[in-house]
């Protein structure tokens, strides 16, 4: 959960999350379905699908035991080469090396390593870095967590706290007054920005919501249908039985995922006054009120609650 996102946000969840799923057992047996309810709004969906197949992976491969090597821990969904190392240089006193954000900061300066990280090479010399620096087993858990937390800090991205660091004798980019420059950033790419016409069809009370495929973007969630073209979200609007008159755009807006940008514009469709029994495939018809539970994105989920609002203003007005 602290992948990419602060600790204040993560508590809530966490608390929710290990409630309802207090050992590996228990998220193995759940339905993904409901694991997304409990993540929904956190982000960066892929993380809870990756949680739910790492804990099936430990029941089914391991027999509901951790793996307690380096290597059959990278080995789990989700659990990348970092990861494993500190589960195993904490939890078995393994020496497996870390390199996350802060630690690849730590190195980069205090051994003068030039480079974006993020490339291959540089990171290759990193991980090798990383690996001659580590100590004994027995002193293994009491160095990550001092090198994590060295980085976290101290060696901060800016004005680290040079006079206080515990190895700043050594540290050939304070030496050379270089703390500035290293670790050298990433060259800023532009996102790629995807047109995204969203249908917001109701009838009544209650809006089609469709639930992605297991893959992709806001994988597993519950989604407002999306169209390549308004056209083709006028096409399934009339299917569902709305006229032209019926179609009313709202004000586009822009959501930044990790690696593109969204252009959202969303249309709102009326259509039948009760909604149908069942709709095909993944589709389904969702009341209004309940969609503060429902597994939606975040932007989704801004759209109904705003228009939620205006309809019970309306309401009130009328
Ligand atoms: S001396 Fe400064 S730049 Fe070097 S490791 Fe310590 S905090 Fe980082």
């Amino acid at each position: 959960m602290l992948q990419q996102t602060q600790v204040a946000t993560v508590l809530p969840y966490f608390q929710r999350f290990i409630e309802r799923y207090p050992d590996v057992h228990s998220l193995a047996l759940a339905p993904i379905e409901d694991v997304m309810v409990l993540w929904a709004g956190l982000g960066y969906y892929a993380r809870a699908h990756n949680l739910h197949a790492c804990a099936r992976a430990i029941v089914e491969r391991h027999g509901g035991r951790f793996p307690r090597t380096c290597e059959a821990l990278a080995s789990l969904p989700g659990i990348g080469r970092s990861t494993a190392g500190a589960i195993a240089a904490f939890c078995c006193g393994e020496r497996a090396a870390i390199l996350d954000g802060n630690v690849k900061r730590v190195l980069a300066r205090h051994w003068a390593i030039e480079g974006d990280p993020a490339s291959s090479g540089v990171a290759g010399m990193l991980w090798e870095r990383a690996q001659c620096e580590l100590p004994s087993a027995q002193r293994m858990a009491a160095y990550t967590q001092a090198i994590m937390d060295l980085g976290a800090t101290v060696c901060t991205r800016a004005r680290p706290a040079c006079g206080h660091c515990p190895v700043n004798a050594s540290c050939q980019a304070r030496r050379t007054g270089r703390t500035g420059e290293l670790p050298t950033p990433r060259a800023r790419r532009e996102r790629p920005v995807r047109s995204a016409h969203v249908l917001i069809a109701l009838a009544g009370q209650a809006v089609l919501l469709q639930q992605r495929e297991a893959k992709g973007i806001w994988a597993g969630l519950l989604c407002l249908p999306e169209f390549a073209s308004r056209a083709a979200l006028q096409r399934r609007a009339r299917s569902l039985g709305a006229t032209g008159q019926s179609l009313l755009s709202l004000p586009p807006r822009r959501h930044a995922l990790t690696h593109l940008m969204l252009a959202i514009e969303p249309y709102v469709a009326l259509t039948e006054a009760a909604p149908p029994a069942a709709e095909s495939g993944a589709a389904r018809w969702v009341a209004l009120g309940t969609i503060d539970h429902a597994p939606l994105p975040a932007p989704h989920r801004a759209l109904l609650l705003e228009l939620r609002k205006t309809i019970a203003a309306a309401a009130v007005g009328a």
